[in-house]
């Protein structure tokens, strides 16, 4: 099953992402992921996103798609896998078609994740990423048990610096511009699938599982 999450900054596409690689067990591949442990690192490829990261912007499409098109090619990939954060662009979404097609395989379903911008702004003041592991919570909707420490590691969770709100504002006008542009695309492909993303977490859950199982 491979598998794309489509949805605005904070619609709750990693949440998702992670529930769905652990129930049909394939890797759960998030590009956000990947930069951020490329900063802790200290690589280069780190220093160089962490410029646009840290503006709102997204990071060039050069330094993104080959990274992606490496991963997918790695063992682990076989049974399919799920995609969170990418494609970002029009020609991302081209290059991994390409890429799979060169393959003989294609993608199976593009979930969007619907959220309306006035919640997201809402959600992303609270949500903490822990610095250890990269999990995820919210301090209302999905708080850690160890309060302002993770549930797997015990490291710290802090307030990503591009979750502050005028951060957000900005991520959510490039969400406008470059990655919308994606709905339409895989709609056009008769693969796309949107859910209500307000719902609580479980009930996306169910949404999500219920269409991938029909
Ligand atoms: P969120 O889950 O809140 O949408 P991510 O963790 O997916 O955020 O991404 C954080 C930042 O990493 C983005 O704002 C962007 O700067 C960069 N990034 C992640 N994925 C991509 C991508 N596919 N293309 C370009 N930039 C990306
Ligand atoms: P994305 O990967 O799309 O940026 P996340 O999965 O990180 O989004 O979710 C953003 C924040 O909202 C996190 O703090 C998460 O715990 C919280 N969250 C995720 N799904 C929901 C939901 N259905 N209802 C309320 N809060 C949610
Ligand atoms: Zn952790």
């Amino acid at each position: 099953m491979k598998i794309v999450m489509l949805g605005a900054p904070g619609a709750g596409k990693g949440t998702q992402a992670k529930m769905i690689a652990a129930k049909y067990s394939i890797p759960h591949i998030s590009t956000g992921d990947i930069f951020r442990a490329n900063i802790k690192n200290g690589t280069e490829l780190g220093k160089k996103a962490k410029e646009y990261m840290d503006q709102g912007l997204l990071v060039p499409d050069e330094l993104t798609v080959d990274l992606v098109i490496d991963r997918l090619s790695r063992d682990d990939c076989g049974r399919g896998y799920i995609l969170d954060g990418f494609p970002r662009t029009i020609p991302q979404a081209e290059a991994l078609d390409a890429a799979l097609t060169k393959r003989g395989e294609k993608l199976d379903y593009a979930v969007n994740v619907d959220v309306p911008d006035a919640s997201i702004v809402a959600r992303m003041s609270g949500r903490r990423a822990c610095t250890g592991c990269g999990a995820t919570y919210h301090i209302e909707h999905n708080p850690s048990k160890k309060g302002e420490f993770c549930e797997v590691c015990g490291e710290p969770l802090v307030l990503r610096d591009d979750d502050k709100p005028e951060t957000v504002q900005k991520r959510l006008t490039v969400y406008h511009d470059q990655t919308q542009p994606l709905i339409e695309y895989y709609s056009g492909q008769k693969i796309l699938k949107t859910v209500d993303g307000t719902q609580d977490m479980n009930d996306v859950f169910a949404a999500i599982t219920g269409i991938l199982e029909a």
